[in-house]
């Protein structure tokens, strides 16, 4: 079992275990993302960058 694979929040790394996650299909990868975070992807997605790939590209909604 390769560690990395396990699903967690991009931005908190929490797991399935402590959150429930929403999955985002991003750039041909599949990501995890906590509600708590949510709000981040959709109005601050330059915050994930370095977290998500390209989102530095990302527009705010
Ligand atoms: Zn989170």
């Amino acid at each position: 079992m390769e560690k990395a694979e396990e699903k967690h929040c991009v931005f908190c790394n929490k797991t399935d275990n402590e959150v429930p996650l929403v999955q985002l299909s991003y750039s041909k990868g599949i990501y995890w993302i906590c509600p708590q975070h949510i709000p981040i992807l959709i109005h601050e997605p330059q915050k994930l960058q370095g977290l998500l790939p390209g989102a530095d590209n990302m527009q705010a909604g």
